[in-house]
């Protein structure tokens, strides 16, 4: 791989040198080392999406004498015509030169900051949120984090979906929470199976995790729905912690309703950032809120647990803090509008390409996040086992890397990464074309053909 390409940071060298593990135990003085890397770690990291990566781009080679496309993972930054906006940029440099963001700031949050995403958020709910309800993270995912550590006691179940965001399933394995699984419905436009949810609950069950915008399926939840969750949540007595950190990154029909909304019938912890929205997962910041009206949180003494994780915690960068007011306020419809027109463009071409290669099936067109989930059919190909096998061949023969449904708990499907220069999924569709139409299962007329040219060699 070449320097200069734009994805650079994104690829992991193929052939990484590992140390051998030394087995001495013995110190020079014939003392035993009394300390080891912990367990606890290593169970965790295993379901995370980066192993899988790793796999598949050490599967890739030099010898296919084609550039490697990264399209397992995603990170739009790093791609010039997902620049985020000039007035995000313009607050950041701001507080960088008035030194108004060097200092430590409070574990929650700097009140402006926190009072920005309140008003941020407000523009949405019946029930509004005060500063106090939000704290700030370090990126949505340090809320994950938080959250989990806060819930945690032993015997705690925490409902996750499948497909899901790996990132739950490790924090949960890391902070000691059982992990139970609902699915979300491909043919019922992704929506959860509450009757599932029913029969996987019981009175040690916390909460359920519910994604929207939906990643990865790319769905939009309808209010309906939200609602018969909160219903089916208040039920079981447990709380919706909501995902939200996509809500800017929206395409199609279905409008983004916030689960907040339905605070009334179930206290509802939102989990929130500009990562996705405003292209800047590197700025590192992010938010809880609480939206509770009936203070079930405060009572479980919830809100006390997580202010207590996040005094222990490191905080968002204060730079950032100090420019989050200005972030959220000036967000720029345009900038939001043209990112979102590049990424439906971009499923449209996926969409239209796929028509040509029977066994990669996108049942829904995604209307939000960046991801387009497909669904292996292969009975049609020849020598193809699973998902796996089919993502590890593709990277072998066309250093194209996709990532294998089994990574997100969905069998022989396959998520492609739509975050991504056009031109890159034009040349990842050719060659994902030409290896389908090399495996495909010959018809009883091609092999026969095949046999008598064979005979007549
Ligand atoms: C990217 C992502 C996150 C993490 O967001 P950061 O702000 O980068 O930590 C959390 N949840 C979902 C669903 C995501 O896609």
């Amino acid at each position: 791989m070449s320097e200069e390409q734009p994805h650079a940071n994104l690829i992991v060298p193929a052939f990484r040198t590992e140390k051998e593990p030394t087995t001495q135990t013995q110190n020079g003085n014939n003392n035993v080392w009394r300390f080891g890397g912990s367990e606890k770690a290593a169970k965790a990291s295993t379901v995370t999406l980066r192993g899988v990566i790793y796999m598949l781009f050490d599967n890739c080679s030099k010898d296919v004498k084609k550039t490697v496309l990264p399209l397992g993972h995603g990170d739009p930054s790093v791609y010039s015509c997902f620049r985020t906006s000039i007035e995000a940029e313009n607050a950041v440099v701001d507080v960088l030169r008035s030194g108004k963001g060097n200092s430590y700031g409070p574990g929650s949050g700097i009140p402006p900051a926190r009072r920005a995403v309140a008003e941020y958020l407000n523009r949405d709910l019946p029930n509004k949120l005060s500063q106090d309800d939000v704290f700030l993270t370090a990126g949505c995912n340090q809320g994950i984090e938080i959250v989990f550590e806060s819930l945690a006691r032993p015997k705690a179940n925490i409902l996750l979906p499948r497909p899901g965001f790996p990132h739950y399933d490790a924090r949960a394995l890391y902070s000691g929470l059982e992990i139970r699984k609902f699915d979300l419905l491909p043919d019922r436009e992704w929506e959860i199976d509450l009757e599932g949810i029913e029969s996987i609950a019981d009175e040690n069950t916390v909460a359920m995790v519910v994604i929207n915008p939906n990643n990865p399926c790319g769905n939009v939840y309808t209010h309906d729905h939200l609602k018969k969750v909160a219903e089916m949540a208040r039920k079981l007595g447990i709380m919706v912690i909501t995902d939200e950190v996509y809500d800017q990154t929206i395409f199609g029909d279905n409008p983004f309703v916030p689960m907040g909304k339905f605070a009334s019938i179930v206290p509802v912890l939102t989990l929130g950032g500009i990562s996705k929205g405003w292209v800047v997962p590197g700025w590192k910041i992010g938010w809880i809120a609480l939206n509770d009206p009936e203070g079930v949180f405060e009572y479980t003494k919830l809100t006390q647990s997580i202010k207590q994780s996040l005094d222990i915690t490191p905080d968002p960068a204060t730079i950032i803090q100090v420019a989050l007011p200005e972030i959220l306020e000036k967000a720029d419809k345009n900038f939001f509008a043209k990112k979102n027109k590049i990424l439906k463009d971009n499923v449209d071409l996926v969409c239209d390409r796929l028509k040509d290669i029977p066994c990669v099936v996108c049942p829904k067109k995604p209307e939000s996040c960046t991801y387009l989930l497909t669904k292996l059919e292969l009975s049609l190909l020849d020598n193809i086992k699973d998902d796996i096998d089919f993502c590890v061949k593709l990277a072998r023969e066309e250093n194209l890397v996709f990532l294998p449904g089994e990574a997100l708990g969905l069998k022989n499907w396959m998520r492609i990464t739509i975050g991504v220069e056009a031109h890159m999924l034009e040349d990842a569709l050719e060659r994902l074309k030409g290896f389908c139409t090399r495996h495909a299962k010959k018809t009883e007329k091609e092999t026969e053909s095949l046999e008598a040219l064979k005979l007549s060699e």
